[in-house]
């Protein structure tokens, strides 16, 4: 069975299409020729776990949603990937994650395999308790799938330290063990410093090496408008992050709506941030900041847009980080019309691929730095499982290294992803002449081969 005799799996077929013509067009598969065959078998997933997950909500009722973890491939290490609570989450969403896991983790060097898992679960106006009594029962299962040498999983869309943290304490209580099991775990046992904001701050790191590449390293950040899409933890410290390196935001949104600057000046505070932030582990919407006084008076607020196509002024960094598909082709095109440079995704394929063939073509038609140059997010966004396993390293060393030491090693991973991403593409994509080298095929490869070479030393694929 191939990925492509599965229509009713729109994303994952999206995800596995988005791969598989990149390794086409690249000279990989005229040079080895036997890497088709890994393709196919690291298309399908190892093994797919589904439960039933009954829980109790504030009324007494009994409430029903639907667990899953997909183990997709351990060749690299233990299954390693995050869970996702959203209303959304079906197998088909969580097949495109774990293959993009697949891959995002072989670029951070690391050892992990790649996994993802989730529920139909919607945390949004479910009360501390609810939350608690859905993530128990959700773990009772899945304490029976994972451990700290077999699976490994994480956060994602709706999973925040919280969330983790009552994981945690039913996975121990059940096996009776203290293991790393699970990363972005609270400082005090066993989470690494650093990880809430790898992310966000992994994709700037990301960028700054784009942006130096491209301008032959006259530019930096700083100075430079970025658009942000999201508010979770991805956009929160990417937005810091920008700050901190002297750029703007000029943008944030979750799924209700947009929220920007109203003027071609200034950017969102630190403060202002950490308001969008708080409001949000109360998972409270932006629309009830943006109509107080300080806000209303600086941004404007849109109900059910995304920021693409509303910014007041130039954009000369665009960072998807809210969730999938949440850039069209259209409006790939309004980013490169409003001055847009480069485009990473911190969340996970963020672009439709219509988009990417906008990017990608215009990054073809154009001499170096007048090119949009596209960063998939299994390259860009990689800091984020690169520190969680830095987190398993720590457990399973009983250590704990400091935030400098965590810090360090992100900026090295992310650095490395780039130029892993650079040189792959330089060594098996042709560009036109004087264009930059596409860094979607470049990670695609990089990642892909790492994988395909140890599956075929294992014996999966011959
Ligand atoms: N959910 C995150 C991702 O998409 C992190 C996964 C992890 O830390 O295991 O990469």
């Amino acid at each position: 069975m191939t990925a492509q005799n599965l229509p009713h799996e729109p994303e994952f077929e999206q995800a596995y299409k988005e791969l598989a013509s990149t390794l086409e067009n690249s000279t990989l598969f005229q040079k080895k020729p036997e890497f088709r065959k890994a393709l196919q078998v690291v298309s399908v997933p190892e093994r797919v776990i589904q439960f039933r997950v009954v829980w109790e909500d504030d009324q007494g009722n009994v409430q029903i949603n639907r667990g899953f973890r997909v183990q997709f491939n351990s060749a690299l290490g233990p299954y390693k990937g995050g869970l996702r609570f959203h209303p959304s989450v079906n197998l088909s969403i969580l097949k495109f994650l774990g293959f993009e896991q697949i891959f995002k983790n072989a670029l951070t060097g690391l050892n992990m395999g790649g996994g993802k898992g989730g529920s139909d679960f919607d945390p949004k106006g479910k009360s501390d308790n609810e939350i608690r009594r859905f993530c128990v029962s959700f773990m009772t299962e899945l304490c029976k799938h994972i451990g700290q040498d077999t699976d490994v999983p994480a956060g994602d869309i709706g999973v925040t330290g919280r969330e983790v943290g009552f994981m945690f304490g039913q996975y121990k209580k059940i096996r009776n063990q203290w293991e790393g099991v699970l990363t972005g775990k609270g400082g005090s046992w066993g989470g690494s410093l650093i990880r809430p904001e790898a992310t966000g701050y992994g994709v700037v790191y990301y960028v700054e090496h784009m942006i130096k590449h491209a301008s032959g390293g006259k530019e930096s950040f700083a100075g430079k408008r970025v658009a942000i899409s999201g508010s979770g933890n991805v956009a929160q410290y990417a937005a810091l992050k920008v700050i901190e390196l002297g750029g703007s935001v000029i943008s944030l949104s979750d799924s209700q709506g947009a929220l920007l600057l109203n003027s071609e000046e200034g950017s969102f505070t630190p403060e202002e941030i950490n308001q969008i932030a708080a409001i949000k582990v109360e998972r409270k919407q932006i629309s009830e900041l943006a109509s107080t006084s300080a806000f209303a008076s600086k941004f404007k607020y849109i109900p059910g847009a995304r920021p693409w196509t509303n910014v007041t002024g130039r954009i000369d960094v665009a960072l998807p980080s809210a969730t999938q598909n949440e850039v069209s082709g259209d409006e790939a095109k309004a980013l490169i019309a409003a001055g847009c440079k480069f485009i990473a995704e911190g969340s996970n394929m963020g672009s439709t691929q219509d988009a990417i063939d906008v990017f990608e073509a215009h990054r073809e038609a154009n001499a170096g730095a007048s090119a949009i140059w596209y960063a998939p997010g299994k390259a860009a966004n990689a800091g984020g499982v690169a520190v969680s396993g830095l987190e398993m390293a720590q457990n399973s060393a009983r250590v704990n290294w400091t935030s400098e030491e965590v810090d360090s090693r992100l900026k090295g991973i992310m650095e490395d992803c780039f130029k892993n991403g650079l040189a792959t593409a330089q060594e098996y994509v042709t560009p036109a002449a004087g264009s930059l080298p596409s860094l979607v095929a470049g990670s695609n490869i990089a990642g892909f081969t790492k994988v395909a070479e140890a599956m075929k030393d294992h014996g999966d694929w011959w």
